[in-house]
């Protein structure tokens, strides 16, 4: 009898790799052979509420247990790569700050799930982990200078320059949603005013629409439906609305589309890119926002063609983050340049 007979044609030469996304609403851990296809991904509540020590040992139980599954363990994975929000030093795999977790300082957390699961494991922004996957596996894949953009809880950005992940010089790549908008606008969470998160983010957008309409006992939760109580309000409900033509809703996504058409040709001008990709949560809204997008990018882009510009929503969706983060750990540890 042959023994092989059974085992799928990639196991026996391709090697795999841990990917995890790590959001302030979920978590997301996936396992990414080397060719950018994803074979398994598992979803859970972060739960931010529980406090910095309690939450990193959740990180690692959740990772042991999809470790130990037994279709993650027929295919055990050779490196984690973990992307979180914030400013992360990748050498030392530090999370530094996080607009996500708040009590997180100087957090070592690429050592920690290192030293408690024994695979080497490489830390990397969340939104570069995204803009990675994308050219790995997803709408990028033919661009070789693109910028992406996850639009969710809050603004992230990533670039692609000369078909490689930009970094610049403090090691965290661009921060997108701090581009400043409109000058006089909302303080955003950064201290600064008027920047594109502040008008293009999930939250703000509910913030908004509830001052709109001076709602004040709705707290927002991006939790899942059947967990959330029910006087909250998403961004979901508000795109629903504004399909229904609630004018409210309707004005904030116009704002929305606005706003990134400047954003997008402010970017396109200085670095003179080929494609925006649009990722995250609310990107699924863009059937709402785009047709205003594109015509305030038409109206900014003058000395570049905006029809030389390639506008994509992110063909990955939610499994970006992971196949990203699984593609960048890959590539760090040298074993593979899924790029080249
Ligand atoms: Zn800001």
């Amino acid at each position: 009898m042959n023994s092989f007979s059974n085992r799928p044609p990639w196991s026996a030469r391709t090697a795999t790799a841990l990917g995890i996304d790590l959001g302030g609403t979920r978590l997301k851990i996936g396992l990414v052979e080397s060719t950018g296809r994803l074979l398994l991904m598992k979803k859970f509540p972060t739960r931010v509420q529980v406090g910095r020590e309690a939450l990193i040992k959740r990180i690692i139980g959740l990772t042991a247990s999809f470790l130990n599954d037994p279709r993650c363990a027929a295919h055990p994975p050779r490196v984690i790569g973990l992307g979180a929000a914030g400013l992360i030093d990748i050498r030392k795999g530090v999370v530094e700050i996080s607009p996500n977790f708040p009590d997180w300082q100087q957090v070592p957390l690429g050592r920690r799930l290192q030293d408690a699961l024994g695979i080497t494991t490489f830390l990397d922004n969340d939104a570069n982990a995204v803009t990675f996957g994308e050219k790995w596996a997803g709408a990028g894949q033919d661009l070789q200078h693109f910028a992406c953009l996850t639009l969710g809880t809050g603004v992230g950005g990533g670039l692609i320059l000369g078909g490689r992940l930009w970094y610049g010089s403090h090691g965290s790549g661009p921060e997108i949603g701090h581009m400043t908008i409109k000058p006089r606008g909302e303080r955003c969470r950064c201290g600064n005013r008027g920047c594109l998160e502040t008008l293009a983010s999930a939250t703000w957008l509910v913030q908004n629409y509830k001052k709109i309409k001076n709602i004040e006992q709705i707290e927002y939760e991006t939790a899942p439906p059947a967990t959330r109580p029910q006087a909250t309000l998403t961004a979901k409900d508000l795109f629903h609305l504004a399909r229904q033509g609630e004018p409210h809703s309707l004005r904030l996504f116009k704002q929305m589309g606005e706003a990134l058409g400047l954003a997008l040709a402010n970017l396109v001008h200085l670095l003179s890119l080929e494609g925006i990709i649009l990722g995250g949560g609310l990107s699924r809204a863009a059937t709402i926002f785009l047709p205003y997008l594109e015509k305030e990018f038409k109206k900014r882009l003058t000395l570049i063609s905006p029809e030389r510009v390639h506008l994509r929503i992110s063909s990955l969706q939610e499994k970006s983050g992971v196949i990203g983060a699984a593609g960048l750990a890959l590539e760090r540890a040298g074993r593979r340049n899924p790029l080249n």
